[in-house]
């Protein structure tokens, strides 16, 4: 068995130092990683493609007129999956984000990255799009190398203005999408009929987006992953060595060198560095699980080529657990598995006992500032009230009130409050109960809410009377 010191005295540690894209002087260096290609890769690529075709449908779909996802945080109106949110569903929101942290937390702990390498929208648009574009325009890396190096000529001018020049059209392709994912496709296609002049600020938001996602396409890449992202940090933390990783197996792969055989105790690892030069985060697995590390899965495609090549079993690099390299453990439930387990059927079971619940109108009855009760003629007390009422669903309502006859009677004053879909309506009533049925100073009351006489939403109120006054 290898325990850990063991395994610092096969692998130098002085990766640990340094990281790959900035070089001694503290400047970035730009990584030029060789196209993969694989088995692996051609999943990737497949799935990639399913990804970007939702991505582009999306935004077409719609549901009873309305858009199928639309996340508008200035008009706080967001629709998921046709369902429509407001500002009053706030608390479902932070239980479905709690949810989805912890059951990122809970794969993670599983799976480790695999997320980003594979499903991660930065990863996908980087490696699936633009790198797959560089790779048309420059070539491989090496011919990418060659080109950084030379003088600046025609050939490299034209080169750098065809990739800058696509770059910035994709990005801005994508900046109209992500708008659409804001204020929804028939809000982008109207300002675009209107023409700019009449949205001058959607227009900068746009070309400010744009302008956003080609610096990171063209330039900041990776380095999202490395320095930027939360998730990326959280590694350390949330993996174990029970955690299905990318993982290069050194037991069998140490002591590398080139020539692997059995009168010179070399390990299988014939140190091409294949491995490291289709790394777009560029590392050298072989240091072990590492922060910049996004499990593409890439450096198994290259490794798997190479060992298939020198007639070596397959799969140096592999998914696997430390546990799984050291000792040839399968993936053990673990207690702490278990327990995040636990944590999200619960928070999972909330969210959807609160979606399954809740209203198509969200009613606020508040009762009119500054009065009391009223004394009505023919022996009635009154009181005033208001309702604020947001429609979440996808067509115009028209709403009639009514209390249990034994309480009294409602009153709407006003015409009958018709709310459009997704909109707002606040509207006034007056309670009115007979004095003497009044027993106490402050009861309870239930104002029923009723579309077509079917009863959508029931609240509760106070009614004040003068007893004990
Ligand atoms: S080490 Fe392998 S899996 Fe990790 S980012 Fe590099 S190529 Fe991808
Ligand atoms: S590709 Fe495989 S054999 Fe080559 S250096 Fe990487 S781990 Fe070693």
């Amino acid at each position: 068995m290898i325990d850990e010191t063991r395994k610092e005295e096969l692998i130098d540690q002085g990766f640990r130092n340094k990281i790959a894209t900035i070089d001694e002087k503290g400047k970035r260096n730009y990584l030029f990683p060789k196209k993969p290609k694989g088995t692996l890769y051609n999943k990737r690529s497949l799935f990639s493609i399913v990804y970007l075709i939702l991505f582009l449908a999306i935004p077409w779909i719609k549901v009873e007129g309305d858009p199928l996802i639309m996340m508008n945080i200035l008009k706080r109106k967001f629709i998921i999956f046709g369902q429509i949110f407001g500002p009053q569903d706030f608390f479902i929101f932070a239980v479905g984000m709690l949810t989805f942290v912890v059951f990122i937390i809970l794969f993670t702990v599983i799976f480790g990255r695999v997320f980003c390498g594979w499903a991660c929208p930065q990863t996908i648009f980087m490696e699936m799009v633009f790198r797959k574009i560089e790779y048309w325009i420059e070539g491989d890396y090496t011919k990418q190398q060659q080109l950084k190096a030379m003088p600046w000529n025609g050939y490299k001018i034209r080169k750098r203005i065809t990739k800058i020049f696509i770059f910035y059209s994709v990005s801005f392709i994508l900046a109209n999408y992500f708008m659409a994912y804001l204020i929804s496709m028939d809000e982008v296609i109207r300002y675009v009929n209107e023409g700019i002049s009449s949205h001058l600020s959607t227009f900068f938001s746009i070309i400010g987006f744009t302008t956003v996602f080609f610096f990171v396409y063209y330039w900041f890449r990776e380095q999202v992953c490395i320095v930027v992202c939360p998730y990326g940090r959280l590694q350390g933390v949330l993996l174990d060595k029970n955690s299905i990783v990318v993982a290069y197996d050194y037991i069998r792969g140490e002591p590398r060198g080139k020539k692997a055989s059995a009168e010179n105790q070399l390990g299988d690892c014939i140190d091409c560095k294949a491995c490291v030069r289709v790394c777009p985060t560029g590392i050298d697995i072989r240091n072990g699980t590492q922060l910049e590390c996004i499990n593409c899965t890439a450096c198994i495609d290259s490794c798997n080529e190479i060992m298939e090549n020198i007639g070596l079993p397959k799969n140096l690099i592999r998914f696997a657990s430390e546990n799984n390299i050291v000792k040839n453990q399968k993936l053990k439930f673990t207690t702490r598995i278990k327990a995040y387990s636990v944590v999200l059927i619960m928070i999972a079971s909330a969210l959807v006992s609160m979606l399954l619940t809740r209203d198509d109108v969200d009613i606020t009855i508040l009762r009119t500032q500054g009065m009391i009760y009223q004394t009505l003629p023919s022996g009635y007390i009154g009181n005033l009230y208001s309702a604020r009422m947001f429609n979440k669903t996808h067509k115009d309502i028209t709403l009639t009130l009514g209390i249990d006859e034994k309480e009294g009677s409602i009153e709407v004053l006003g015409k009958q409050p018709t709310i459009n879909k997704e909109g707002y309506a606040v509207l006034t009533f007056l309670i009115k109960k007979k004095s003497e049925l009044i027993r106490k100073r402050k009861s309870d009351i239930k104002v029923n809410f009723y579309i077509n006489k079917i009863k959508i939403a029931s609240k509760k109120t106070s009614f004040i009377g003068p007893v004990g006054s």
